[in-house]
């Protein structure tokens, strides 16, 4: 991901904000340093070493301190506090200060994550320790005797500003680090973690109480110490789970959206721009179907470690869930910068993933949006990103930025598919017709219907760009139930000319159970015997959930309904499909019989696949026929059917049984003159 000005920009005002904390810690210090009487208070040396020691132990042991996750405070938080109300904040604050040091360069941090941590501490004890004093308790639970009315309450508020200002300052330090607002870094966890540290901090009076009664009073303290310390990482832990995906312990979608939502906030007004990218596993399911689930997984964090590896620090990664991540990225430079970037990405996840030490090449699409140029709220951003990943994964590009490609685009997907809902109710939706001629003798033998959506202001949307949005919901059942019914119906019409009824059928209808119903109940409404109608289903729609679909292509086939498969050819499945598969028809997909005259590979291939045909006793249909030399070849190679712009573009009904009747016309004339 690209390391840009505004991403210097950003860094600028970390390094400010982090020479803020410390240059404030170091006053704080100084004026608790001068408040002091002396270090240790005459007759709590002891005690001040037992807890400095048990403030190491804690310390060392848990190197918690991980900037960005929140800053929790450890038992060592206890212990220094109890120093503090023993009177030596002093040495409190050194304690915990060389503590966090040593962790910190044992874990070899960056040197701003060092000082930030270090005066992140030290002013939040320090201010504890100023409030104290303020309050004219120096040795609050010791030498009072007994104690004043204001005691408590000034340990009540010198203890939660300690936390407080911890938890704050680590807030502010990672909104600016992600770029987003204070608020959203705030999350449930924050408050979770806020909690947890007050409740440690409070054990501190009891601390110093126990122990200055007695020294035998240790272990029980310390027993005390650990049950409280472990209550509260579970809870920890349980936040941490609520906002993480459990297999690759990155944000989950709830967590990212929250993020999104407060990185829009934040930057409403601001020309700099972020960006947004989700990606998406190419042929992810046939990875867990054939490999099974333990090597999806296996795959999905090794996507997972390369995606946190190539990001940018500042970048926000997350699962979405399935084969779905989402990249936050707070300074975008360009649209250029970005698509570079998400290339270079998109190559490196292109590298072979070694899974139980196989290498596993995985494919990936990637959208990419800017915001807030793109989209102003999470819906709207997550949108735009969602159509460009979609048309990465369409045309096989890898990478695609989205684009406001007039009007439709900008409406989004969403709003496109909330307007589907209604088109077929106001009759906007159309069902256009394309003859299949013989190339034997030219005769018409089959209609495909196609579907078309004439929008009121949108003009005509073709059907890749709505069916393809509406295969991903429910409404790709009423809207195949529709074109079923109006072209049976219309099927009627131009019974006289023997043609067969062919339907495209996406991949979820065939995994509905209700889909075969509902094909029986059109064709008896409209009286067309079933083996009238023709169903296309591609090899991807079939690959999805082979074993319903099959299921499925069985029971419509004993009922006496063809099943072609569409698209041949530019599936992953060829061969196994035509093996398990009953199907009686392949239609060649029009990218082989595109300039196939003047190519001999698309001839071998075409060759090939008649063969195969044959050999099964499937006949074969070539698409997109568009010009009289790929009709002559493809004649010549032994297909039986064409379909393309050469004999007819699809049409309304009225201009089909127009066309129908020229060509019997044609024909009988034909016949007349030979006769
Ligand atoms: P398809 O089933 O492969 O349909 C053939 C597509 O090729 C049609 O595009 C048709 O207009 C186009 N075509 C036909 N001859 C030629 C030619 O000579 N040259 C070129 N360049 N194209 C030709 P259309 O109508 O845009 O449909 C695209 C796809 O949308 C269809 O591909 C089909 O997969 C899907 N589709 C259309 N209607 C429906 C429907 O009612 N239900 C479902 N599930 N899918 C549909
Ligand atoms: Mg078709
Ligand atoms: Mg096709």
């Amino acid at each position: 991901m690209p390391t840009t000005q505004t991403n210097a920009v950003n860094d600028r005002w970390l390094n400010a904000y982090v020479a803020m904390v410390a240059i404030v810690a170091v006053a704080m210090t100084t004026v608790v340093f001068a408040m002091e009487a002396c270090l240790v208070a005459p007759g709590k040396l002891t005690y001040v070493c037992i807890f400095a020691a048990l403030l190491v132990i804690g310390e060392t042991r848990n190197a918690w301190f991980r900037f960005g996750d929140g800053g929790e405070v450890t038992p060592g938080w206890a212990f220094a506090f109890s120093i503090v109300l023993l009177g030596s904040p002093f040495i409190a604050i050194a304690a915990m200060a060389a503590c966090t040091l040593f962790v910190d360069l044992r874990d070899r941090k960056a040197a701003n994550r060092v000082v930030f941590n270090v005066g992140q501490i030290t002013a939040s004890l320090a201010a504890g320790a100023t409030v104290l004093q303020l309050f004219g308790l120096k040795e609050p639970l010791t030498d009072a005797g007994t104690p004043s009315s204001g005691f408590a309450l000034a340990i009540l508020i010198g203890g939660g500003l300690v936390f407080t200002l911890n938890g704050v300052l680590t807030c502010i330090v990672m909104a600016i680090h992600y770029k987003t607002s204070v608020r959203s870094m705030m999350g449930r966890s924050f408050f979770l973690s806020i909690s947890a540290d007050g409740a440690l901090l409070a054990l501190s009076p009891i601390f110093v109480v126990a122990l200055t009664f007695s020294l035998y009073m240790l272990p029980l303290l310390g027993v005390t110490a650990l049950l409280i310390y472990q209550s509260t990482q579970q809870a920890l832990k349980r936040a941490h789970e609520a906002d993480h995906d459990s297999l690759t312990g990155l944000l989950n979608r709830r967590a990212f959206d929250q993020h999104l939502a407060g990185f829009l906030d934040s930057n409403r007004d601001v020309e700099r721009q972020g960006g947004l990218l989700l990606l998406d596993l190419d042929g992810f399911k046939e990875i867990n179907d054939r490999l099974g689930h333990q090597t999806g997984d296996s795959v999905l964090k090794g996507i997972a470690n390369q995606l946190t590896r190539s990001a940018s620090e500042a970048a926000m990664i997350a699962r979405l869930g399935g084969d779905e991540f989402a990249v936050l990225i707070p300074a975008v430079e360009s649209d250029t910068a970005m698509m570079q970037a998400a290339e270079r990405l998109c190559n490196e996840l292109a590298q072979p993933i070694a899974v139980d030490g196989f290498p596993l090449s995985v494919g990936v699409s990637m959208g990419l949006a800017l915001i807030p140029r793109h989209g102003r709220t999470a819906e709207e951003a997550l949108g735009a990103a969602d159509i460009a990943m979609y048309r990465a994964k369409r045309y096989r590009t890898g990478v695609e930025m989205y684009r406001t490609i007039g009007s439709r685009a900008e409406k989004g997907r969403l709003g496109l598919l909330g307007e589907l809902s209604q088109a077929q109710a106001t009759g906007q939706l159309q069902v256009h017709y394309q003859p299949l001629t013989r190339f034997l003798d030219g005769a018409p033998v089959g209609m495909e219907a196609l579907l078309r959506w004439q929008h009121p202001t949108l003009g005509t949307i073709p059907p890749t760009d709505f069916i393809t949005l509406a295969e991903h919901t429910d409404l790709i059942g009423p809207l195949t139930q529709y074109v079923l019914d109006r072209a049976t119906t219309d099927a009627r019409d131009v019974e006289k000319f023997d043609v067969r009824l062919s339907i495209n059928v996406s991949a979820r209808n065939l995994q509905d159970r209700r889909f075969p119903s509902g094909v029986f109940r059109a064709l008896d409404a409209a009286g067309v015997d079933p083996s009238r109608l023709e169903l296309e289903i591609t090899e991807s729609a079939i690959a999805r959930e082979p074993e319903r679909s099959l299921f499925a292509i069985t029971g419509l086939r004993e009922a006496g309904i063809r099943v072609a498969i569409d698209d041949f050819g530019t599936g992953y499945s060829s061969f196994a499909l035509l093996r398990d598969f009953p199907v009686d028809r392949l239609k060649i997909d029009s990218t082989f019989v595109d300039g196939i005259a003047q190519s001999l590979r698309q001839q071998h291939l075409v060759r090939a696949i008649v063969g195969l045909a044959k050999g099964l006793g499937v006949d074969v249909v070539a698409e997109g026929v568009e010009t009289e030399e790929s009709w002559l070849t493809l004649a010549e190679l032994g297909c039986d059917v064409a379909q393309g712009f050469l004999i007819c573009r699809p049409v309304p009904l009225p201009d089909l049984v127009e066309w129908l009747e020229i060509r019997r016309s044609m024909a009988e004339l034909e016949q007349g003159v030979a006769s």
